[in-house]
C-alpha cells in the first residue's frame, strides 16, 4: 500500500523533468548536475543558473539524507486524499549533493514523531505499475 492513494493525479513532467522520472523509473534517485560548473539542481531546469550552460549530467544521490523541514497536511487539495489525512509533506536535505533539497512524504513514521535533522533512508513506492516515487523513512 502507498503513503498516498494511488489514484492521486499526478503533474505531468516537463520536458527536461522526464529525465529525473526515468532514473526513478529504474529505482535510481539522480539529481541534475551542470557539466561545466558542477552545480547541483532540483528540480531539474532546462540551464544552469549559475554559469547559464545547458549540459547536465545525472548524479546518484549519495551520502546521508536528513529531515529538512515538514508540514502536516490536515485539508487536502485534492478529494483522492481525504482519506490519508492527516499526511505529512517534507523536504529532505542531501548535505553532500550540495544541500540539495527535495520534495516527498515521509514513510513508516507517525506524524507526531517526525523530528527535523533527523536521518533518513530512501525507499522506492509504486502506487501505479511505472509510477516509481521517491519516499524516505527514519534510518535505523
Ligand atoms: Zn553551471
Amino acid at each position: 500500500m502507498s503513503y498516498l492513494p494511488a489514484e492521486t493525479p499526478f503533474p505531468e513532467p516537463a520536458p527536461w523533468e522526464q529525465a529525473f522520472w526515468d532514473f526513478c523509473g529504474q529505482r535510481s534517485l539522480r539529481f541534475q548536475g551542470c557539466a561545466r560548473c558542477g552545480v547541483v539542481r532540483h528540480p531539474p531546469m532546462p540551464v544552469c543558473a549559475s554559469c547559464q550552460a545547458f549540459e547536465i549530467e545525472w548524479l546518484e544521490a549519495e551520502g546521508d539524507v536528513e529531515l529538512f523541514t515538514y508540514t502536516i497536511i490536515h485539508h487536502p487539495t485534492h478529494p483522492d486524499l481525504v482519506q490519508a489525512t492527516p499526511y505529512n509533506a517534507a523536504l529532505v536535505i542531501f548535505p553532500r549533493m550540495q544541500g540539495v533539497r527535495l520534495v516527498t512524504n515521509i514513510v513508516d513514521c507517525r506524524n507526531d514523531d517526525l523530528r527535523i535533522g533527523m536521518k533518513l533512508s530512501l525507499v522506492w513506492e509504486e502506487p501505479t505499475p511505472g509510477r516509481v516515487l521517491p519516499r524516505f523513512r527514519p534510518r535505523v
